[in-house]
């Protein structure tokens, strides 16, 4: 970067480049910001980094700004895996210092907070704790590291910190005693003990996974005895029923046997266990690959900037024997580390693959003495969603509490007298049955849900068209959610016929021709600010699968109705996320 950009203008266009990209936009739409905020924090992130640069990363060490000199930056963003520990994180900056004379490798954790406002603890010690563990994480790669740094952005404040190894040496303890006891379970709930000096008042009485904590706590029915104080707090302070308690479990259950079969598929587990070749044999990994030239930096087409980097197959066989393709996510690993970066397959084709990745490779992959293996992983997200949901569903909250009467406790929904329809509403379902008519009516006047059963081919789809089309003549807003893609476009292409406000959360490779320029892909390709986005996204209609219900659009945005399709594949606590 600072052979690129060496003047505040440059940085400032930098930032404007960096936040117009479609992506970018979108993102900033979703967490709510203005075009004119967002040109704000532009000129401000620019300024920042101009400052850093200049008296932390360039500035003499005079002990008022450093105590150390900046030599290198090794890595941004870097992956470390270490099998040794059994660790795995992200690590914000790997840098190059000078101290007292002496060259130190150390990591570099930014953190958005200010040391002023914590007066009780000026530097938080998970912070320093972190930072340890990340000492600890690189001393595979880079043998003992010293220090480690962190730089709180706010006050422009930075504190150096040697790895505290008693405070490491009882995490790891604490966290080995932790998968013992889970490994060691028969029980899909098994027994995790708490570590010693969680305070309830200080730390559980505010912490979101509360009450599934409890839930825990209950299934494994220890004597009183046994019980750790806070625990017994946890108990004591739990309004849970014993049907929200059952439910929990019998969820649990689910998506912890949905989630054995992922696993089955993907065999993520393996990375860490199994060399390249054994992998290979699986069918999920590419190994012995050779770097052909150098990772060069490249935007997708949804705007999202990284590197694309191609690698040829050595060997005997220059056939591709394992079952990726193009668009699957990966892992790469090189002959010394696993997993040095995450990315996507761009091309496969003779004996040659390309990926587009996170992250450039570092310096020392340049030189071409390493060999590489590629791993389909599984990304998670559809099951870490739904661990999600079923968290948020038993949180201590109004909106919880609300959804947890219709959802658990069967409380049945009340319908309300509805005014006789204009003719212009008549005329749009008058060629419904009656059945179809009355699930009309019904749907528009609960006041929580209404759950209609039909067989194939009962006229389901015709009938949410319709109801669809009511909704929007009378200005409701309304989410359209379907488990399959296919399932949603039938309903949005009938939609279509008669009424184009709607968008499809989607990309439009995956979208029908007819339906790809109203897809959120195709949209927000377009724009160029915030404005635009947030015009283009408030459309009466918005339909999405279920899979797809952590786009921005969501936290923006509040749905009058929601028509959830093939309900019965979704599960019921997906409904915490409509
Ligand atoms: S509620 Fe449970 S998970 Fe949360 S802080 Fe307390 S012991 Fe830890």
């Amino acid at each position: 970067m600072t052979d690129r950009l060496d003047s505040l203008t440059d940085l400032k266009k930098e930032a404007k480049t960096i936040c117009t990209r479609p992506q970018m936009l979108e993102r900033a739409y979703g967490i709510g910001l203005t075009d004119d905020e967002l040109e704000k924090l532009q000129t401000s992130v620019a300024e920042w980094v101009a400052r850093f640069m200049r008296v932390r990363f360039f500035g003499p060490a005079d002990g008022k700004h450093n105590n150390f000199n900046f030599m290198d930056v090794l890595g941004v963003e870097d992956n470390i895996w270490t099998p040794t520990f059994g660790l795995k994180g992200k690590i914000d900056a790997t840098v190059l210092i000078k101290k007292d004379g002496q060259l130190m490798t150390t990591p570099l954790e930014f953190k958005t907070g200010s040391t002023k406002s914590q007066k009780r603890q000026p530097i938080k010690s998970d912070h320093v704790g972190q930072v340890s563990l990340y000492t600890l994480m690189m001393s595979t790669k880079y043998g003992p590291i010293q220090e480690a740094l962190l730089y709180y952005i706010s006050d422009d404040s930075m504190s150096i910190h040697p790895p505290r190894n008693l405070e490491l040496q009882q995490l790891l303890m604490n966290r080995n005693k932790l998968v013992r006891s889970t490994t060691l379970s028969e029980g899909d709930l098994p027994y995790l003990p708490r570590p010693d000096g969680i305070d309830y008042e200080f730390k559980c009485k505010t912490c979101e996974v509360r009450n599934i904590c409890t839930l825990q706590i209950r299934k494994n029915k220890r004597p009183e005895n046994e019980l750790m104080n806070t625990e017994k707090a946890l108990l004591a302070n739990c309004n849970l029923s014993d049907e929200e308690f059952d439910f929990f479990e019998q969820w649990m259950k689910v998506i912890n046997a949905e989630t054995e079969e992922v696993e089955k598929r993907y065999n993520d587990k393996n990375l860490w266990t199994l060399d390249p070749e054994v992998r290979e044999g699986s069918g999920t990994c590419i190994a012995n690959l050779k770097l052909v030239g150098d990772s060069v930096p490249w935007e997708d087409s949804c705007g999202k900037a990284g590197f694309l980097a191609s690698f040829e197959k050595k060997g005997s066989s220059s056939q591709f024997l394992a079952n990726l393709k193009v668009n699957d996510f990966i892992a790469l690993s090189s002959n010394v580390e696993v997993c040095i970066n995450y990315g996507v397959i761009v091309s496969l084709r003779d004996n040659e693959i390309t990926l587009f990745l996170d992250q450039t490779l570092h310096k020392e992959y340049k030189s071409g003495n390493f060999t590489y293996s590629v791993d389909k992983i599984n990304t998670t997200s559809p099951i870490a969603s739904q661990y999600g949901y079923l968290m948020k569903l038993m949180n201590d909250t109004p909106e919880a509490e609300r959804l947890r009467q219709y959802i658990i406790m069967k409380k049945q929904p009340n319908f309300k007298k509805l005014l006789l329809p204009d003719p212009q509403l008549q005329q749009i379902v008058n060629d419904l049955n009656t059945e179809q008519s009355r699930l009309n009516w019904k749907s528009q006047s609960t006041d929580s849900f209404l759950f209609v059963k039909g067989t194939p081919g009962s006229g389901k789809t015709a009938s949410i068209v319709r109801l669809l089309k009511a909704l929007v003549y009378a200005k409701k807003s309304v989410l359209v959610v379907s488990y399959t893609g296919m399932a949603l476009e039938h309903i949005l292409k009938k939609f279509k016929e008669d009424n184009d406000e709607f968008i499809k959360i989607n990309s439009s490779s995956a979208a029908e021709d007819s339906l790809r320029s109203h897809t959120t892909k195709e949209l927000s390709n377009s724009v160029t600010s915030i404005a635009e986005l947030t015009e283009l996204y408030n459309k009466p209609v918005v339909g999405t699968t279920l899979l797809s219900l952590k786009h921005p659009i969501f936290q923006v945005r509040r749905f009058d109705y929601c028509i959830v399709d093939e309900a019965s594949q979704a599960l019921p606590t997906a409904v915490f996320e409509l």
